[in-house]
């Protein structure tokens, strides 16, 4: 049943700033071209036409937007009815995208957040967000926005920041702080405590003491969020750069259990570190790859992210006896599972990413080498592999072994259509390999 009285007071008294064009270091330049097109053709028809949110936030700390998103005063239909290039989409926000081949500039109507019966807004019990399409002032807008740093409109009419929040000062200071009572604002929309992580995390910003407090307590509302949006979060979190930081932020704050269960408990049970060092290691390595412009797949970070809870579950059903091929693929199977109650991970990635843990028991076997070598999954099973290196160094001799076998297949292909002597100057990596091979497979 929707409530009455929303919890979330309307915030304190809304003092407008205005930081003119001189006293903030936003230059024209910085932005996509179009959007400077969009915003100026929705001033030149006599709209109020804003940047805001992310991208005005990290123009101001010098960062480069992901993307950038306009407010105005025009409805969804002025807006469409202004570009040809333009579709409404959305319902629980309706919005326009206006289209240029690959980039996609947001066009939002100011919204407002109060409850006054009038509007389209419904509120669960509890004080969850259900729906919102209530157009409001710039005021209103900027109130109904999660953090200040987030609630900074540049204007292009004058070129001048406006901030109804303190969010320029914030910025200044690195801090994140939630607009509002943060009590109220994270019972609205759990997913604000990891934007709260991932976002200090990405700007190397600290939470504000009266932002940070409530996480830990309220950290179990994370599991009414819909899980399909925790899986995007978590996309965001970890394949955007700084998962290691998005990580130890997690942890810091009591978030990493309602986020990951099984993995939480089973790093809690290792007393030795050795899980968590691995994991840590990975995210670092997965950090690394974005920041030289590698490819990063939500398999293997998965795979990383739930390894934990994997091993433990695996060791318990060998300790009731269960052979180790059957309990592999069980204990995959039942962390996969209970982890898709809080994060909807795709199948599509589900799949490798148990192929990823299956393949592990193989790289020991070291038989049927070249099947295992031309394994799709191979390549991230044996990356994976070396990650583990990290936790139990009895893992060196197999990530050698399969490090070589690599090698050798390589040069097997350049040396495709040879005469196959191997021992008329074959280099020594390529024999050892043959002789491991066979001992393999008597063993
Ligand atoms: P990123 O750098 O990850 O894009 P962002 O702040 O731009 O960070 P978006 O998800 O793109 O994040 O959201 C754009 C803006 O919408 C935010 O800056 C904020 O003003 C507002 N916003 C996003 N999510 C919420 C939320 N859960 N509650 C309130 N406001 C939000
Ligand atoms: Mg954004």
């Amino acid at each position: 049943m929707p409530i009455q009285d929303p919890p979330s007071p309307a915030s304190a008294p809304v003092a407008l700033q205005v930081i003119p064009r001189e006293g903030h270091n936003i230059s024209r330049k910085d932005i996509s071209p179009n959007a400077v097109r969009v915003l100026y053709r929705l001033r030149d028809a006599g709209f109020a036409a804003c940047l805001v949110g992310g991208a005005v936030r990290d123009l101001l700390v010098g960062g480069k937007p992901k993307d950038f998103d306009i407010a105005t005063d025009a409805t969804p239909e002025e807006v469409k009815s202004l570009f040809r290039n333009c579709r409404l989409i959305g319902r629980r926000f309706r919005l326009a995208h206006v289209v240029f081949g690959r980039e996609i500039i947001e066009v939002a109507t100011f919204r407002a957040n109060t409850d006054d019966g009038s509007g389209d807004r419904e509120l669960h019990e509890g004080g969850r967000l259900l729906r919102d399409n209530v157009y409001g002032t710039i005021e209103e807008d900027a109130v109904r926005r999660d953090f200040t740093a987030n609630a900074l409109y540049y204007a292009i009419e004058d070129f001048s920041v406006r901030d109804y929040v303190g969010g320029f000062e914030d910025v200044r200071n690195r801090v994140l702080k939630l607009i509002g009572d943060p009590e109220a604002r994270y019972r609205e929309d759990p997913v604000r405590m990891l934007r709260a992580v991932r976002l200090a995390a990405k700007l190397d910003f600290s939470i504000d003491p009266a932002t940070a407090e409530p996480l830990p307590r309220l950290a179990p509302l994370l599991r009414e969020s819909a899980p399909a949006r925790l899986f995007e979060e978590c996309l965001k979190m970890f394949l955007s750069g700084h998962a290691e930081a998005s990580f130890l932020g997690l942890e810091k704050h009591g978030l990493l259990a309602a986020l990951f269960p099984e993995t939480a408990a089973a790093l809690a049970a290792n007393r030795s570190g050795a899980l968590r060092r691995m994991l840590v290691e990975g995210l670092r390595g997965t950090d690394a790859r974005v920041a030289a412009g590698e490819p990063v797949s939500p398999a293997f970070l998965f795979a990383l992210l739930l390894w934990p809870a994997y091993c433990r579950q695996l060791m318990a059903l060998q300790a009731q006896g269960m052979h180790a091929a059957e309990a592999q693929r069980r204990a995959a199977d039942r962390v996969t599972l209970h982890q898709l109650q809080v994060v909807a991970l795709p199948r599509r990635f589900s799949t490798p990413m148990q192929e990823i843990w299956l393949l592990q028991s193989r790289f020991g076997q070291r038989k049927r080498v070249g099947r295992l070598l031309a394994h799709p999954r191979f390549r991230a099973a044996f990356d994976f592999l070396a990650l583990r290196e990290v936790a139990s160094p009895e893992h060196a001799e197999d990530v050698a072994f399969w490090r070589e076998a690599q090698g050798d297949l390589a040069q097997d292909a350049t040396e495709a259509g040879g005469d196959g002597d191997d021992e008329a100057g074959a280099p020594p990596a390529r024999r050892r390999r043959r002789r491991r091979r066979s001992d393999g497979r008597t063993g």
